[in-house]
């Protein structure tokens, strides 16, 4: 069943990644998303939350608090300068409250302690406070400037004199109006300042919240876009394996389809190569392993079951068959239509066809016969027939030459002697013309038998044509034959033939002999020496034996 094509175009587009791999391209984009403006939300809360520290650092409000302090503490000293000018205060008191003030103003020793920020901004101000400083120094210096072991620097226990304490005091009193109200426009100042300066800093945290805010909302709309889509791959990889566990479950279908069909198939053709009447075999060439061999070839070589092991060389009978019958194979893989005999014990002919082909990893032949024996029998009959005279059964002039040649080269090869008969009837023309063509064809019957029955099996006997036939008697010497050949003529005399009309028919036969010298190169010499001796027979009266005269005699 053909596989459908709409699932097999689903299929395609899954493995090609074109829509599947799209997501992942998305996703990853949403999450660089998603780290990038996480990234952008914390560099802006670190910016927001520096500003809002910046905003929760009190200098201004210290500077403040600073300035009025020092406003207060000169107010007092002004207070005390006047009580202390009334005589309601001692210059102790003052020397104290000088103390205090100068404290409150230089708690480390190096000046006022006003912020960076102030002294940049209002550099009037921190001018006046170090100004402040100074005089505040020099009154205390002066409140106690009759004291021995004073020095510039401010003394920490010192006594001061009351008449430098009243010149002290009437100095601060003259000068304290001015300072308070400098220290007063200074704090208003300072006030307005850090006024200012809150609204700056509470504007500039206002917008970065406003930047914080855009940031945190592109991180929640990247992060719901995110989850967004992989809420979507998540649905659409459930989808796919969905369809890719139904496309497995179809594909599963259709190989246990195709499974089944293909074992079918195979058992089909097992079936058909078993009842073929053909010979099959499967066997693999090195371990001789029969991967098949169908009943019939299993039948043919007589054995009871299918062998486990057959080397094809082995099938082969005939030896020289077999080693032209492997070289081919081996040199071209191929052997087509070659006769053979096959089998061991009753071989049987064969038309053969091998390949040497591959079957699984391994070199195997697969070979095909199929029985030829009827034909060769057929063809051996008919081989025969061609060899043979219709009329009297004996081998025709053809085969005689062809068998006589080969056996006087083997006598000759040998050194043995053979003899040539040639017989011809006598007057055979007349037995036709006094008891019809049909006697005739019985006289040149009844002869070929007579000679026959007194030659030996070894002998060869044809007809030449005619009523001519010849003999080859090997090992035969001239006495030998010359008796041979008297026998059969006296055989032919007394045949006691009888025509159709009841007349006894009778004939001689005439014979011409000759028997192998040196110079008999082959058979067509000898046989013309015979002829010759034939001749002179006719010539001579007939009804004779004659031996070939004119033969070199042999040194
Ligand atoms: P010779 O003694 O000199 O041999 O005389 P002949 O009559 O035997 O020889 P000739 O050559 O004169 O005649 C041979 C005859 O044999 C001629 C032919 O008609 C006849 N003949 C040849 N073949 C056959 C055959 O197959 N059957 C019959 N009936 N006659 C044949
Ligand atoms: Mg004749
Ligand atoms: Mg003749």
């Amino acid at each position: 069943m053909p596989y459908p094509s709409a699932k097999r175009q689903t299929l395609a587009s899954n493995s090609s990644g074109t829509p599947a791999a799209s997501g992942p391209r998305t996703t990853y984009r949403l999450l660089v998303l998603v780290v990038a403006m996480a990234l952008g939300t914390s560099a802006a809360l670190w910016w927001t939350l520096r500003q809002a520290q910046d905003l929760a650092q009190p200098h201004q409000q210290n500077d403040l608090w600073y300035i009025s302090s020092v406003h207060n503490e000169l107010a007092r000293v002004s207070l005390l300068a006047r009580q202390l000018r009334g005589r309601e205060a001692s210059a102790q008191d003052l020397t104290d409250r000088l103390d205090v003030l100068y404290s409150t103003l230089d708690t480390s020793g190096r000046g006022p302690r006003v912020s960076t920020q102030l002294r940049e901004a209002l550099p009037g101000t921190a001018q006046s406070l170090d100004e402040l400083r100074t005089l505040v120094e020099q009154w205390s210096e002066q409140a106690i400037a009759s004291t021995p072991g004073s020095s510039a620097a401010r003394p920490q226990r010192a006594t001061a004199t009351p008449q430098a304490a009243v010149r002290v005091a009437e100095d601060i009193s003259r000068q304290s109006d001015t300072l308070l109200e400098r220290l007063r426009q200074a704090v208003a100042t300072v006030h307005l300042f850090s006024n200012q300066q809150t609204d700056h800093a509470r504007q500039q945290l206002h917008q970065r919240f406003i930047v914080l805010s855009v940031v945190l909302s592109g991180l929640l709309g990247g992060t719901a876009l995110l989850i967004a889509k992989l809420v979507k791959d998540a649905r659409a990889a459930t989808a796919a394996s969905r369809r890719l566990a139904q496309t497995n479950r179809e594909l599963e279908d259709l190989v246990a389809r195709r499974t089944r069909k293909l074992e079918e198939g195979r058992a089909l053709l097992g079936f058909i190569l078993d009842t073929s009447p053909s010979d099959v075999l499967l066997t693999e060439v090195e371990s001789g392993h029969v991967l098949f061999i169908n009943h019939r070839l299993t039948e043919r070589l007589g054995l009871k079951a299918a062998p486990k092991t057959l080397f094809l060389p082995d099938l082969l009978y005939d030896l020289d068959t077999r080693q032209r019958f492997m070289q081919t194979l081996d040199q071209y893989g191929q052997v087509d239509a070659m006769e053979a005999q096959i089998g061991s014990q009753t071989p049987c002919w064969s038309s053969l066809s091998a390949r040497l082909i591959d079957v699984e990893g391994q070199l195997a032949h697969l070979l095909w016969g199929f029985d030829i024996s009827t034909h060769k029998a057929l063809e051996a009959q008919l081989r025969e027939l061609a060899t043979r005279d219709a009329l009297s059964g004996l081998l025709n002039r053809r085969a005689f030459m062809e068998r006589s040649t080969a056996l006087f080269d083997h006598c000759r090869r040998h050194g043995q002697p053979c003899t040539v008969l040639m017989i011809d009837i006598d007057h055979f023309k007349r037995i036709n013309d006094l008891h019809g063509h049909q006697m005739g064809d019985t006289a040149i019957r009844a002869c070929a038998d007579a000679i026959g029955q007194a030659l030996r099996e070894a002998d060869l006997l044809g007809r030449l044509g005619g009523e001519e036939f010849a003999a080859l008697l090997p090992h035969a010497s001239a006495n030998s034959a010359q008796q041979v050949a008297e026998r059969i003529r006296g055989a032919i005399a007394q045949l006691g033939l009888v025509s159709p009309a009841g007349e006894p028919v009778t004939f001689t036969i005439s014979i011409g002999m000759a028997t192998n010298e040196r110079y008999h190169t082959g058979i067509e010499p000898l046989l013309a020496d015979a002829d010759a001796a034939l001749y002179r027979a006719k010539a001579t009266g007939r009804n004779k034996v004659l031996a070939h005269e004119a033969a070199v005699p042999s040194p």
